[in-house]
């Protein structure tokens, strides 16, 4: 029998909203095999939904932190320190782009939109990666979600398909700077999840459904697959693994198209 302890393990989880999140999917995993997890949530308006999640799991902090502030990372990686004196897993789950570039046409994205999207959904990476390196043990590893927009053209994602692509592409980069130092760096790209964030994208609810039939599965991925993708990807199963991008769809961006 395989069974995967994390109990002499740490992490970090950013992005955790609610019970839906892909970060608390990720970080039930984590939890479930004994390791000690860090939250860090980006405003104070939801830190009740986290802290009514964490209720009973002894092995858990949070802190407020802002991904876009200098300031915030600073104070969230000095508490990193802290509370476990080193780090061996992190995992990104952030994302945002304004409603507004992705109901309209991508051709008229303004600078604002573009800036927003690319810094909130790709740039982050680079910046918590930089925090996070003194802190990193060799073995470690760091996760981060991506969608297949980055790859094709995936109606409504316009910008954010762009920050998916930039956010792929710092991965590679990161992962071949930090693999000296026995660090990994991976994205996992997920089939439609309903969570608040994809909500935001017009039309979610119809492309969910054709997703899931076009898949080869038949069915969309869960929330728990990638949890499960995602344990693998930062425990030593996945130690031969960096600067890629793995997907959790059910097969559905190998399709072009399906006959009924
Ligand atoms: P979610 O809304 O539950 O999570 C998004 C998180 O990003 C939230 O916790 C939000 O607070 C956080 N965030 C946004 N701006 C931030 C900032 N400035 N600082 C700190 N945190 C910030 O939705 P989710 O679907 O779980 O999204 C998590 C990741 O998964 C995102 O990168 C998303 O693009 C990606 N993803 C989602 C899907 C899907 O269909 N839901 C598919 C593929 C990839």
């Amino acid at each position: 029998m395989i069974s995967i302890d994390l109990s002499s393990k740490t992490a970090l989880v950013m992005g955790v909203a609610n019970a839906r999140s892909l970060g608390w999917a990720i970080a039930q995993q984590l939890l479930a095999a004994g390791c000690r997890v860090g939250f860090s949530y980006q405003g104070e308006r939801l830190k009740p939904e986290l802290e009514k999640l964490l209720a009973g799991h002894d092995n858990t902090w949070i802190m407020q932190a802002d991904a876009t502030s200098e300031d915030d990372l600073s104070a969230l990686f000095a508490r990193v320190g802290e509370e476990f004196g080193g780090l061996d897993y992190l995992v990104h789950s952030i994302g945002f782009a304004p409603k507004a570039a992705m109901d309209g046409r991508f051709i008229e994205t303004t600078p604002a939109d573009w800036n927003t999207a690319m810094s909130v959904s790709a740039y982050t990476l680079v910046s918590i990666a930089r925090h996070a390196e003194p802190l990193l043990r060799a073995g470690g590893s760091i996760v981060s979600l991506t969608y297949h927009a980055s790859q094709q053209v995936v109606p409504k994602y316009n910008v954010m398909g762009v920050a998916k692509a930039a956010l792929e592409a710092a991965t590679r980069y990161l992962a071949s700077e930090m693999g000296a130092a026995g660090v990994r760096v991976n994205c996992i790209s997920a089939g439609p999840m309903r969570t608040i964030a994809a909500r935001s994208i017009p039309g979610f609810g119809d492309m969910y459904d054709k997703a899931a039939k076009a898949a080869p599965l038949g069915r969309n991925a869960t929330s728990e697959e990638v949890g499960k993708l995602a344990l693998f990807l930062l425990s030593d199963m996945g130690s031969g693994i960096t600067g890629e991008v793995v997907y959790v769809d059910a097969g559905a961006h190998i399709m072009t198209m399906k006959l009924d």
